[in-house]
């Protein structure tokens, strides 16, 4: 992903890098709640929970998981991944 100019750009990035599930409205700039790609599998209870919050804006995005705070985000032409 070279430049962000769109939330949908920054929509599929996600999806297809990381299997973040974004709901399709997530083609505008805001915040989302989604499943987890990394901890969804592993829940016993709450299994509808919505973990992982998404923010996507003109500078990039950010997430955060609030169940196995995976965190991470792209931004200003670079990856700000943390594992
Ligand atoms: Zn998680």
């Amino acid at each position: 992903m070279s430049e962000v100019n769109s939330a949908g750009v920054l929509a599929d990035w996600l999806r297809e890098e990381h299997g973040v599930k974004l709901p399709r409205r997530a083609d505008s700039f805001g915040n989302f709640n989604c499943e987890c790609p990394k901890c969804q599998h592993t829940r016993k209870k709450h299994k509808r929970d919505r973990p992982l919050r998404v923010k996507l804006s003109q500078d990039g995005c950010l997430w955060f998981c609030h169940h196995c705070s995976w965190k991470g985000g792209y931004g200003g032409g670079r990856r700000v991944d943390r594992k």
